[in-house]
């Protein structure tokens, strides 16, 4: 990684960190999730509105926010994840889950830029994975409309 795009993606974090998306209850959301991180003391709950689509079509995410508290890698990721689900269908917020997985656990860039990229530096701190995973899990759990508590400690990643 160039150190120019190691700075930018760094800042992506810190930016994330002190103005976190959509971040607080969504008086709106039919879904809620929790998500927790024992390893590292790490909270967060999902709030989502699904709307149903027209007759034929997916239901979409209309909205989602989150809450929590953590570490900066899981409040910043969580906050990020806010603003890539909006909009996005349940088969398209796994898969874009899918390919932040890959970054933070391989290290491998999107290949085009992405806010994402900006966790491929986490590859390198396994035990932080979780932290940073944290947040797509309730999400992915609130989309299942699955009220079981997503805990980092029943996956492996
Ligand atoms: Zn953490």
């Amino acid at each position: 990684m160039s150190a120019d795009l190691s700075d930018l993606y760094q800042q992506v974090i810190l930016d994330h960190n002190r103005r976190p998306r959509n971040r607080g209850k969504l008086p709106t959301a039919n879904r809620v999730a929790h998500g927790d991180n024992p390893s590292c003391g790490d909270q967060c709950s999902v709030y989502l509105r699904l709307d149903a689509g027209v007759p034929g079509q997916p239901d979409r995410i209309g909205d989602l926010s989150f809450d929590g508290s953590g570490c900066a890698i899981s409040q910043a990721s969580a906050s990020l994840m806010t603003t890539q689900l909006k909009g996005k269908t349940a088969a398209e917020a796994e898969a874009l889950y899918q390919n932040f997985h890959a970054i933070v656990t391989t290290g491998k860039e999107p290949e085009e830029i992405s806010d994402l990229g900006a966790f491929a530096g986490v590859h390198a701190f396994p035990a932080r994975i979780k932290c940073a995973t944290l947040g797509w899990h309730a999400a992915l759990n609130a989309l299942k409309n699955d009220a079981t508590p997503a805990t980092t400690e029943s996956h492996t990643d």
